[in-house]
């Protein structure tokens, strides 16, 4: 017999694991450890969200929902994205929920390309754009950010990376693992590509919700999607969810908002593999959109004061790190202590029973820094930075 191995499809060989889980199957039973490790909410959903899913279930709401997703659902996202990011999408045909974000990277690709075709994308990036991209037989071309640069994404490095055969860009702002806000001209430029060279624009804007305005970052900041520019919601798929701003990563619930004809596209890829999203998870969605915005500013305001003690005491052990703009991460470059960044989180891990990620498991634009994830209780970060600021220390 074949050995099974050879049996697995190519493009499915050719992909890796993910770096974040290897590193944390080090950490797994270990109580010992702080993890500033997974991007996830610390907080539970609030209790009305969840009461909304019991609600359901005590209802007897166990069935099916139209592929698209419940009507009702559908017509609070629109209102909740024309209020967010003021655009409009018909509730009819224009929105798709899904199971995640990550359903919905997966569908987009699987909608959009033909083998071969090109995907451009930043980095560090969230770790499952490569792959997404790559199981639907495209390309991905990845931009690098720089540290230097506060890890803006320059129009002028995406315009170097398009050929005939580039399809879409893919963009994620605020960014997962850097935390970086794209600037209002850089984004206007790069919607200027997108209609200059006729291309696709994927927007993640999963941390929308979570920006940190004002000389200290307490305000709740402006987020601008590019689906709002001028020419730009009749090529773009905005991606959006619940996982994080309503800290409802269990739920699985995201959506898609794109014109009709893709959303079409995506529908018939969802309804033949997913058929829908949970009802349940759907109900609470409606209830978070509803009345949801007091307890997300409430974590906000949350992670907002722990990202000021992360760089408070970053600074103070000298440690340098930019301030990121919105998301749960802090991306300090330990570049200065001559290892590479696996080896820093490793004996970090070692040393001081600290969990963080390598910048690398994020692409290789991410070597040289480690990502630290503040979704994390206050007190414990205060410990985490200790025991930081103690290794730190002895590198020196
Ligand atoms: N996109 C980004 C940038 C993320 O960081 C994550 C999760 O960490 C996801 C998508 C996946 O989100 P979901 O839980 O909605 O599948």
């Amino acid at each position: 017999m074949k050995p099974l191995q050879d049996r697995i499809a190519h493009h499915v060989r050719s992909i890796p694991r993910s770096g974040i889980r290897d590193f944390f199957e080090l950490v797994v039973g270990r109580d010992d450890v702080i993890s500033l490790g997974v991007g996830e909410p610390d907080f539970s959903t609030p209790w009305h969200i969840r009461e909304a899913a019991i609600y359901s279930l005590e209802k007897g709401q166990t069935s099916y929902t139209s592929n698209l997703g419940l009507l009702s659902l559908r017509q609070e996202i629109a209102h909740y994205v024309k209020g967010l990011f003021k655009v409009s999408y018909n509730p009819a045909n224009e929105i798709l929920v899904t199971v995640g974000v990550s359903e919905a990277l997966d569908l987009v690709f699987r909608a959009l390309l033909n083998p071969g075709d090109e995907v451009i994308y930043h980095e560090p990036c969230y770790v499952s754009y490569n792959p997404s991209v790559v199981l639907a037989y495209g390309v991905a071309v990845p931009i690098q950010t720089r540290v230097e640069d506060n890890f803006v994404l320059r129009a002028e490095d995406v315009e170097a990376a398009i050929t005939d055969k580039t399809r879409a860009i893919l963009l994620n702002f605020p960014t997962n693992p850097t935390g970086a806000v794209e600037p209002l001209e850089e984004l206007e430029k790069i919607a200027a590509l997108a209609i200059r060279y006729d291309l696709i624009v994927v927007s993640d804007e999963i941390y929308c919700e979570l920006l940190y305005g004002g000389e200290d970052g307490m305000s709740p900041g402006h987020h601008t999607s590019i689906a709002s520019l001028p020419g730009m919601k009749e090529r773009t798929v905005l991606l959006h969810g619940f996982s994080k701003a309503f800290a409802m990563t269990g739920f699985r619930l995201g959506y898609s908002c794109a014109p009709a004809v893709l959303t079409e596209a995506m529908m018939k890829i969802h309804q033949y593999s997913m058929l829908c999203a949970s009802i349940m998870s759907q109900q609470a969605a409606i209830e978070a959109l509803r009345n949801g915005a007091p307890e997300v500013e409430r974590m906000r305001r949350a992670y907002a004061q722990r990202r000021n003690l992360m760089l408070k005491r970053f600074a103070e052990m000298g440690l340098p790190c930019f301030a990121p703009g919105g998301a749960f991460y802090m991306f300090p470059d330990v570049r200065k202590f001559g290892l590479s960044s696996k080896e820093f989180a490793l004996r970090l891990l070692q040393e001081e029973n600290v969990a963080i990620v390598p910048g690398d498991a994020f692409g290789s634009a991410g070597e040289g820094c480690v990502r630290a994830c503040y979704a994390t209780a206050y007190d414990k970060i205060e410990i985490a930075m200790d025991r930081l600021a103690a290794f730190v220390g002895r590198l020196s």
